[in-house]
């Protein structure tokens, strides 16, 4: 991921014209009978990418590693956000609640904090700036599209302009919007300037750390042997994971391992990170005769098997190791109501998922990444 990751995020006011005639080429007959208030197209544009969480242990940071770190990363100093709890704040970097309240001997009661207090946190997700910028509604533009753009949900952007917008449907041209969009990484945790990272590796990316196989068992299938090596720690963890959930639901079928990383580390296509032998492919549990495929395929509301693949996840966490759980979002909203409705509290449900909060939302461990619909993804820490 290293140098992947977009600075601030870029503005796109103008798509290339080709792609416009493209696109009101192919959609011309669904809008025609939308009948959309605004007259306007449906937003048929492909989200903007968004920022990749950059994590510790990715590359070096600007700012120099703190001690209550471990030496891992720059501490950062959190502002408490109304209606924000520790458990919140600790999903949002990827960290334990336990951890900050070890971390903060100065909150005399953790369950007990107040907007504008100072939290001391070590990010394993970096922390991210929050930019205001005005848009003026253009002809043609609608809400969603506007959302689109800056990289938000609709919902965020309405909630946005605190009861500003009575109907989501019905936006004026001329009208201004004040938004909130991500604004890039707190500098503290940008790469090291230039001349410092002069030194090129000469190992060309790979790493001696990233050579452990994967070893076959019982209780996996692995995918693609070749590309299931990783770090001893990543190994050790995706074990022990797999040995807990397996020891509660016995009878349930091998857990199906996707990629890991190929030896040595590494590019890895066609995925965005699985470069150090931190991230694994896992295949969500499914119901019936589902449930013994091999394949990353197949998955939807009626073949889900919440109940164990929480029971997955959970055993994830549980290693206390896991940075973040890429889950799709509407299958989040599954794992999340199941969870629920099992008791598990509101205040463990805050930190460990980014549901209900929307899916651009720096939220929870598990989060929504695009094509995580048939498997989700596990980044263990360094
Ligand atoms: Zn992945």
């Amino acid at each position: 991921m290293y140098g992947t990751s977009p600075g601030p995020a870029r503005i796109r006011r103008h798509r290339p014209w080709w792609l416009v005639i493209l696109a009101l080429g192919l959609w011309a007959p669904a809008t025609a009978l939308a009948a959309e208030p605004t007259a306007a197209p449906t937003s048929t544009a492909e989200p903007e990418p968004e920022p990749m969480p950059v994590t510790a242990g990715d590359r070096p940071t600007r700012a120099p590693v703190h001690a209550d770190c471990n030496h891992r990363m720059p501490l950062y100093l959190h502002e408490v956000e109304p209606g924000e709890h520790l458990g919140l704040i600790a999903g949002r970097y990827g960290v334990r609640r336990t951890e900050l309240a070890a971390l903060n001997p100065q909150l005399t009661n953790p369950d007990l904090i107040r907007p504008g207090e100072t939290v001391r946190v070590c990010p394993e997700i970096f922390p991210r700036l929050t930019r205001r910028i005005e848009h003026v509604v253009a002809k043609g533009e609608t809400l969603s599209a506007i959302a689109t753009l800056h990289g938000l949900s609709v919902d965020d952007l309405v909630e946005q302009q605190s009861g500003g917008i009575a109907d989501p449907n019905v936006v004026r041209v001329g009208q201004r919007l004040l938004l909130e969009v991500d604004g890039g990484l707190v500098p503290d945790f940008l790469p090291p300037e230039p001349k410092a990272k002069r030194r090129r590796r000469r190992s060309g990316g790979k790493s001696r750390a990233v050579s452990m196989a994967l070893p076959t068992s019982k209780l996996m299938h692995i995918k693609r042997p070749g590309l299931a090596y990783g770090t001893p720690k990543t190994i050790s963890l995706l074990q022990r994971a797999v040995k807990r959930y397996k020891g509660r639901h016995a009878s349930s079928p091998r857990v199906l391992v996707g990629d890991i990383s190929r030896k040595g580390g590494g590019r890895l296509d066609p995925h965005a990170s699985h470069r150090t032998g931190r991230d694994v492919d896992m295949g969500y549990v499914l119901l019936g005769s589902h449930a013994k495929r091999t394949r990353f395929s197949g998955v939807n509301r009626d073949t889900l098997d919440v109940a164990k693949t929480w029971a997955l996840l959970d055993a994830f966490l549980e290693t206390g190791e896991v940075v973040f759980l890429f889950v799709d979002y509407r299958i989040q909203q599954q794992l999340y109501d199941y969870a629920k409705q099992r008791g598990v509290s509101q205040h463990r449900l805050d930190e460990v998922f980014q549901y209900p909060h929307g899916r651009r939302r720096a939220r929870g461990i598990i989060r929504h990444w695009p094509s995580h619909r048939n498997h989700f993804h596990v980044r263990f820490r360094t």
